[in-house]
């Protein structure tokens, strides 16, 4: 079985085993623990022979029967002591305590010199010899099991015990100190390393206590030591390749005892890129609000940046293109609603709009007039001077008639040599108006403008109809104006009639 210790254990342990080894060697060398059971054997035996030779004084000098008297008062005096006999060399007990016979006895041979001690007598001089013995019997030495520990043993256990827990708790604070990482729960390492994100467990003192697996792979020399050193002194971890300046996220968060997310950072790692990392802090807070540390994390959102830029530029590209369509979708709206030859509007695109207005105009009784223009004798410029100066009359008349008409107003080549103008808001007076002005202009300007020699008179018949004389819709109020229009050809060309006017001579023609 294998034991999972911590260095801190580990190292109290073998701190342990060699201060007893060493105590153990002191011991052997020089005896430096006393032996108590070897001490109460001398002490009893030095008593045995202070006995003995009270004792034998007692029996030279005195008498026997005081000598009989003594010894149960030596026994009372010394609890240790249990009997006490005097056996003259014939070994027959001449004095004794009561029980003495059968506790001597009872002791073996093995108790001689730990219980039983047999100090020898002399009768005075050395011829005579010995006279007999004195024997004094102890009870047994202490056998219980504390009293067997050796105060070298008790020693060292209490030693033991006790060394363990100083040992330990010095050395934790001391590696503490040394390596704080060694603070950080294994789990919470692991659940750290499992991270993407890039984190640092910084201490009060804002020292690196822990970074996780995200964040060692970022270092570009795996082997720089971080773990102890402020935060700001990781020199590849800056704004560009600039040392860390100024007030920091963790800086704030820890002041602030709020979560701080305000930095963005820029790393340059091992493969030289530069990477933009967002920087979020958060302080650690103990059970009385005090601030105990910070945990800072750094995402990486570089490829997300990037991927950033490149969509914005795609939408970019996008909505230019789709500017460059729209307007060349407005061009081509515009190219299919225009006559090419003149620049006014064509019938295809002139009528929607015509109706619109003649409905709003109805809808909301407001003004619309309405006027047709047509070229005199047309097929005579055709046959006098060529298509090519025809085609030039018909664009200078459109383009009098776009210069005198209003931005509001709307003219449209009918077909042929045959314009028409609607012009919303106007009554028929001011219509009329319109019509004259191009009349006169054309006769004044066309025929002038052509590289002709002499120069023609061109001259232009208009009919005028309003929404007032009660057309029932766009089409009807184009017919009144058309009829105008042949009143004008048949009354003399080079003229403006007004629908009114038709309808009043037709009246006055029939009475
Ligand atoms: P009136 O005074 O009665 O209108 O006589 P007119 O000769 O103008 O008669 P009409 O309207 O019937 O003649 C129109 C002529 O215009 C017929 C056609 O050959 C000519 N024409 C139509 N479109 C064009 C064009 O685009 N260019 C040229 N040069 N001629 C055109
Ligand atoms: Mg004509
Ligand atoms: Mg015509």
């Amino acid at each position: 079985m294998k034991l999972n210790l911590n260095p801190t254990t580990r190292i109290t342990l073998g701190l342990l085993s060699l201060a007893v080894t060493l105590l153990l060697a002191l011991d052997l060398l020089l005896g430096v623990f006393p032996d108590p059971a070897r001490q109460e054997t001398q002490a009893r035996k030095q008593f045995a022979e202070s006995i003995a030779i009270q004792v034998a004084s007692l029996l030279m000098h005195d008498s026997a029967d005081t000598a009989a008297a003594v010894l149960p008062e030596l026994l009372q005096r010394d609890a240790r002591l249990r009997s006490i006999g005097v056996r003259t060399a014939d070994m027959r007990l001449l004095l004794a305590t009561p029980s003495h016979a059968s506790d001597w006895a009872a002791g073996s041979d093995d108790e001689l010199g730990r219980s039983h001690f047999i100090v020898p007598i002399s009768a005075g001089t050395a011829s005579t010899g010995n006279w007999g013995q004195i024997e004094v019997s102890f009870k047994p030495l202490d056998n219980s099991l504390f009293n067997l520990l050796s105060p070298g043993v008790k020693l060292i256990l209490i030693f033991s015990l006790s060394g363990t827990l100083i040992y330990y708790l010095y050395l934790r604070r001391t590696l503490l100190h040394l390596d704080p990482s060694a603070a950080i729960p294994e789990r919470v390492q692991t659940a750290f390393d499992a991270m993407s994100e890039a984190i640092v467990v910084l201490d009060a003192r804002k020292r690196i206590v822990m970074v996780n697996r995200s964040f060692e792979k970022m270092q570009p020399d795996p082997n720089e030591q971080i773990i102890s050193r402020p935060l700001e002194s990781i020199t590849w971890l800056g704004k560009g390749r600039e040392h860390i300046s100024g007030d920091t996220p963790w800086d704030e968060c820890m002041r602030s005892k709020q979560p701080s997310d305000s930095g963005v950072y820029e790393a340059r790692l091992a493969d030289g890129k530069l990477r933009r990392l967002i920087t979020t802090a958060s302080p650690v807070l103990d059970a009385r609000n005090a601030v105990r540390g910070c945990l800072v994390s750094f995402n990486d959102v570089t490829d997300l940046d990037e991927a950033n830029h490149l969509l914005v530029s795609l939408m970019a590209d996008l909505s230019s293109s789709k500017e460059l369509l729209e307007v060349q979708n407005a061009e081509l709206q515009r190219l299919a609603s225009v006559d090419p030859m003149t620049g006014t509007r064509n019938r295809r695109s002139f009528f929607p709009e015509f109706e619109r207005m003649f409905d709003d105009a109805r809808g909301r009784s407001l003004q619309l007039s309405f006027i047709m223009a047509d070229i005199d004798k047309f097929k005579l410029v055709n046959d006098n001077y060529g298509h090519g100066i025809g085609d030039k009359v018909i664009q200078k008349f459109a383009a009098i008639m776009l210069r005198e008409a209003r931005d509001t107003d709307i003219v449209c080549r009918y077909g042929g040599e045959e314009f028409c103008i609607a012009l919303p808001g106007t009554d028929a007076e001011q219509a009329w108006q319109v019509a004259e002005r191009i009349r006169k202009a054309v006769q004044a300007e066309v025929g002038a403008a052509l590289p002709l020699d002499p120069q023609p008179v061109i001259t232009t018949s208009f009919g005028v109809s309003t929404v007032t004389a009660g057309a029932a819709s766009a089409d009807i109020l184009a017919d009144q104006a058309d009829q105008a229009l042949y009143y004008s050809k048949h009354n003399g060309r080079n003229r403006c009639t007004t629908y009114s006017l038709v309808i009043a001579n037709a009246a006055h023609e029939e009475a």
